[in-house]
């Protein structure tokens, strides 16, 4: 495996005080005193931890990180711009010693249960708990450099794994063995572990988009779909290619000539400003014309990120539209039931000049040669 994948970075300080200030402008958070943040993503976002089992209280002239002495040390290490309080006990039972009895405080109400909010409301009575939704996910859409570095390093990472694993795959292999491998090779290239349990399905199970590995041997002439990501400072790429051991039928190379050119119209029409869901449009056209429409059961993208699902969404109803800054997948599909299936999927960035792919790896439906595994990642079909 590859030992010159890109490593984790942290960024510096100013980086979160800019995310801070930016969340500190958002319409939801107009008229309160301190914000609750619960979320272990969010954390890593606003202050850079890691770890799990933290409160972060944002008020408008500070923040108070409060975590227990398993992380001590790993708190001092990550956390930046923030007083980190270490406490023994439930973490609730400390915030009423930062926030004040008669304020409005805002808590992440799409990332807590409802139990959570009662002990809350028990632990500090006379604060006025409001309910925020969607403020970190609209802030999180918008990537900062550190945040396209991150991505742009764990596609590389993807890519590199891909090729490595692709390029070893025999007939005879099972799906499990190459989901083994794959995550194998994640770690061994400086992910984090596997953005997602890797997707490797083959023959007719290929018609199952989000189909489950199995003791299922791989054979010529079938197609072998793969769809797996890495992980580089939190930030997940998403990654898939069908590749065809053998010589593929004229049916399997159609398919990836439609999927091929549903990829090219979305980035032909990509640019800043453009609704998500007239780009659907746009790469779902290209496969109904070639009279596959039915068989593309799925949305064309999603945002990448802290999560591997976030926005924007693409899909035919989302209502948002394509800003700078954004990273996404594109990823149309062909599935014919009890037959077999095919996926593409690529990351892209959208820039000030249009898109940029971060995922560089051809789109071929042959299994990759290992001496040519460096053209492959410069794009070389
Ligand atoms: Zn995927
Ligand atoms: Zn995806």
């Amino acid at each position: 495996m590859s030992h010159d994948s890109p490593a984790a970075f942290l960024p510096d300080g100013d980086v979160y005080l800019r995310r801070r200030a930016d969340l500190w402008s958002s319409p939801e958070l107009e008229g309160l005193d301190a914000f609750l943040v619960t979320a272990s993503i969010h954390h890593r976002y606003l202050c850079g931890f890691s770890g799990s089992s933290a409160h972060l209280v944002l008020t408008r002239d500070g923040s108070r990180f409060l975590t227990d002495g398993r992380y001590t040390e790993q708190s001092a290490h990550e956390v930046r711009e923030t007083d980190i309080v270490i406490v023994d006990g439930p973490l609730r039972n400390f915030l009423g010693d930062h926030l004040k009895s008669w304020w409005k405080v805002g808590f992440e109400a799409g990332r807590m249960t409802i139990a959570e909010l009662k002990l809350l409301e028990e632990s500090c009575p006379g604060i006025t708990w409001i309910p925020v939704t969607d403020c970190m996910e609209r802030l999180r859409a918008v990537k900062d450099e550190h945040e396209i570095a991150s991505l742009r390093g764990a596609a590389t990472i993807a890519c590199q794994v891909l090729g490595h694993v692709a390029s070893g795959v025999e007939p005879g292999q099972s799906e499990r063995e190459i989901v083994g491998e794959l995550e194998g090779n994640l770690r061994k290239a400086g992910s984090e572990g596997s953005a997602f349990e890797p997707i490797v399905v083959s023959g007719p199970g290929g018609s199952r988009p989000h189909g489950k590995a199995s003791d299922r041997v791989v054979r010529e002439g079938e197609c072998l779909t793969i769809d797996f990501g890495a992980i580089l400072n939190g930030y997940h790429s998403d990654l898939t290619r069908t590749f065809v051991p053998g010589a593929p039928v004229d049916e399997f190379l159609e398919w990836q000539g439609v999927l091929d050119r549903a990829i090219e119209a979305a980035l032909a029409f990509i640019e800043p400003g453009i609704p998500c869901q007239e780009l659907d449009r746009v790469a779902r056209a290209v496969i109904d014309a070639a009279g596959f429409g039915e068989y593309f059961v799925h949305n064309l993208g999603h945002g990448i990120g802290l999560e591997v699902h976030e926005a924007p969404h693409l899909s035919r109803t989302s209502a948002g539209s394509l800003a700078v800054g954004m990273v996404f997948t594109i990823e149309p599909g062909i599935y014919v039931p009890g037959h077999g299936g095919m996926r593409i999927e690529e990351d892209v960035l959208m820039t000030e000049n249009g898109p940029e792919l971060l995922t560089r790896f051809t789109r071929s439906l042959a299994l990759p040669e290992p001496e040519s595994i460096s053209n492959r990642l410069l794009g070389a079909e």
